[in-house]
C-alpha cells in the first residue's frame, strides 16, 4: 500500500494531527493509498519554510543554476515516466497511453522553462549619461500552487517550473482525491541540492489551500480548478493583495460547418469530448453542427458511440477510462438527466455499462445528446464528463453568438475549408484559444489560459514565466548633484 507524507523544510513528515485520507481506485473503488492530510497548521509551517527559504540563499541563485535545476528535474521525470504514468493512471482511472502522454509533456514543460530562464535578461533603459536605468525581473516570492485531479501532475508542472526558474520558492497543494503523482515527484526534488524550504508539498483539502490564499506571508497564489474555489481564493487574496493567477473551467464550443472534412470532424468530435472521459477544462462537449449536415452528422456519431473501448486504463485496448470520483459520476448523470428533462433527445449512453466488471467503480457510457437549444443548462454549464451534446446552427453570425453566449472563455474550434471564415471565426470567438481543423493540441511554447470567468492570466510561454515575476526599475545616478529646490 502506498502511504504519503508532506515535505516540509526539506523533511518528510506526517501532519502535525497525523491525518490521512484513504485514496481509491476509480476503476473498483479498492483503497490504493493511505495520503497525508494536512491541516491549515501544516500549512503555515510549510509557509514560514518557504518564506524562510527566500530571505535566505536562495535569492542569490543563478538563472544558470535554475536552469540547470530544471534541466535535472526534466531529467528524473524522464528516468521515472514510466513509473509515474502508471500512478497517474491509477489515481485519476485515465489510460496510461493518455498518462504516458502526459509525462512527456511535463519534461518538455520543464525543459523549456529552463531555455527561458537561461535566457533570461533584464534591459538597460534610455537615460542620462551619469545614470544606470535598468529593468530587471525578480521573482515574487512565496507562491502557493494548488491544483485539480484531472491533471494533477501536469498542471502542476506547469506552475512549479515557471515558479522556480524564476526564483521563487514553492509551497504545492494537489487535490486530495490525486495526490500520488504530486507526491513520486516531490520524491525527485527531494533527490537534488536544494536548500531546505525550496520545494515543500502538503496535501490536503480546502482547507489548506484556503490558509495559502490568505496568509500574508504568501505572495502569489496559482490556482486551478473550478469557479467556486477560485472565487474564494480570489477574495481570500485581497488580505495582503497577492498576486493571483486562476485557471477556471470552460464551456468549449467545437464548431463544425457543412464545407469541413467531415471524416476528420466526426472523428476529432470523438477526441474533443472523450480524452480522460471528458475531465479535460477544455473539453470539447459542445458540439455545434450546421444545420445542412446535421443529422448525417450525428448518425456517424452514433455508428462510432458503441464502438468506444471503455475499461481499466491499464488493459492496452482500453479508450476510455472510468470518471475520477463518485461524486462526478453523479453529477454527470444528473446533467444528463437534466438534459433530456429539458428536451433533448439521448442518442447513446447516459448509464452505467453493463457488465460485472462495472458494477464498482466510477464508469459511464460515452454519451451523446442531440437536439439541444443554447437555452438549456448543458449548453450553459460545464458537464466534465464524457458527454457531447449537439446544437444546431444555420448561419455563421448565429453560432458565433451562441458560441460566444457563456460565462466562460477557455477553447474552442472550427472546422472549415474556407480560410476566410476561419479567420474570421477565429477573431470573432472570445476563447484563449481557438483551434481550426484540429481540437486539443496545446504546447508549452503558446500560452494556456482563457477568457472570462476561465480565469485570470497565462500558464506556458514567456508570458507563463512573467506571471512568477515582479518588474523592477533600478535607478543608479552615478555623478549626484545638489538641486537647492527647497530653502538653500
Ligand atoms: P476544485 O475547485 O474543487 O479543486 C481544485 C483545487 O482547489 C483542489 O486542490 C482543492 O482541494 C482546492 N480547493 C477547493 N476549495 C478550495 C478553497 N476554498 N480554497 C482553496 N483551495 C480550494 O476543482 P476540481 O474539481 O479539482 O477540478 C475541476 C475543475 O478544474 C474544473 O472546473 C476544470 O474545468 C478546472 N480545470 C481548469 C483547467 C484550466 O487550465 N483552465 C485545467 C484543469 C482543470
Amino acid at each position: 500500500m502506498i502511504q504519503t507524507q508532506l515535505y516540509i523544510d526539506g523533511q518528510w513528515q506526517s501532519p502535525i494531527d497525523q491525518g490521512t485520507r484513504a485514496i481509491l481506485s476509480p476503476a473498483d473503488e479498492s483503497v490504493i493509498a493511505q495520503a497525508a492530510e494536512a491541516t491549515r497548521a501544516d500549512a503555515r509551517l510549510a509557509i514560514a519554510a518557504a518564506r524562510k527559504a527566500f530571505d535566505g540563499p536562495w535569492r542569490q541563485t543563478t538563472i544558470r543554476d535554475r536552469a540547470r535545476l530544471l534541466n535535472k528535474i526534466a531529467e528524473l521525470i524522464d528516468r521515472d515516466a514510466e513509473k509515474l504514468a502508471q500512478l497517474e493512471s491509477l489515481n485519476t482511472g485515465k489510460t496510461l497511453t493518455e498518462s504516458r502522454t502526459d509525462m512527456g509533456d511535463i519534461a518538455a514543460t520543464f525543459r523549456y522553462f529552463a531555455g527561458l530562464v537561461a535566457s533570461e535578461s533584464g534591459a538597460v533603459n534610455e537615460a542620462p549619461h551619469h545614470v544606470i536605468s535598468r529593468t530587471l525581473r525578480e521573482p515574487v516570492g512565496v507562491c502557493g500552487l494548488i491544483t485539480p485531479w484531472n491533471y494533477p501532475l501536469l498542471q502542476a508542472a506547469w506552475k512549479i517550473a515557471p515558479a522556480l526558474g524564476a526564483g521563487n520558492t514553492v509551497v504545492i497543494k494537489p487535490s486530495n482525491l490525486t495526490p500520488l503523482t504530486t507526491h513520486h515527484f516531490t520524491q525527485l526534488v527531494a533527490e537534488l541540492d536544494l536548500p531546505p524550504g525550496v520545494f515543500n508539498l502538503v496535501t490536503g483539502g480546502a482547507e489548506v489551500g484556503a490558509e495559502l490564499a490568505e496568509s500574508l506571508d504568501v505572495d502569489l497564489v496559482s490556482f486551478t480548478g473550478g469557479a467556486y474555489a477560485g472565487e474564494s481564493i480570489m477574495k481570500a487574496a485581497t488580505g495582503n493583495f497577492k498576486r493571483i493567477g486562476l485557471e477556471l473551467g470552460g464551456k468549449n464550443p467545437n464548431i463544425v460547418f457543412a464545407d469541413a472534412d467531415l471524416d476528420a470532424a466526426v472523428d476529432y468530435a470523438l477526441n474533443a469530448a472523450f480524452f480522460h472521459a471528458g475531465q479535460v477544462c477544455s473539453a470539447g462537449s459542445r458540439l455545434m453542427i450546421e444545420d445542412s449536415i446535421y443529422d448525417a452528422f450525428i448518425s456517424r456519431l452514433a455508428e462510432r458511440l458503441p464502438r468506444v473501448v471503455i475499461g481499466n486504463g491499464f488493459h492496452g485496448e482500453t479508450q476510455m477510462g472510468p470518471v475520477q470520483s463518485a461524486q462526478q459520476h453523479e453529477k454527470i448523470l444528473g446533467m444528463v438527466q437534466a438534459g433530456i428533462a429539458e428536451g433533448a433527445r439521448l442518442v447513446h449512453g447516459g448509464k452505467r455499462p453493463a457488465g460485472d466488471v462495472f458494477k464498482k467503480g466510477y464508469w459511464l457510457e460515452p454519451t451523446l445528446l442531440a437536439d439541444v437549444t443554447a437555452e438549456m443548462k448543458i449548453a450553459k454549464e460545464e458537464i466534465f464528463g464524457p458527454v457531447i451534446t449537439a446544437e444546431r446552427f444555420r448561419s455563421e453570425e448565429e453560432v458565433l453568438r451562441a458560441a460566444n453566449d457563456t460565462p466562460y472563455g477557455l477553447a474552442g474550434a472550427v472546422w472549415t475549408r474556407d480560410l476566410d471564415k476561419a479567420n474570421r471565426m477565429s477573431r470573432g470567438l472570445r476563447f484563449g484559444t481557438v483551434w481550426v481543423n484540429d481540437y486539443h493540441p496545446y504546447f508549452p511554447e503558446a500560452p494556456w489560459g482563457g477568457y472570462k470567468a476561465s480565469g485570470i492570466g497565462r500558464e506556458l510561454a514567456r508570458v507563463g514565466l512573467d506571471e512568477y515575476t515582479e518588474l523592477k526599475h533600478s535607478y543608479i545616478n552615478l555623478a549626484p548633484k545638489a538641486m537647492g529646490w527647497f530653502g538653500a
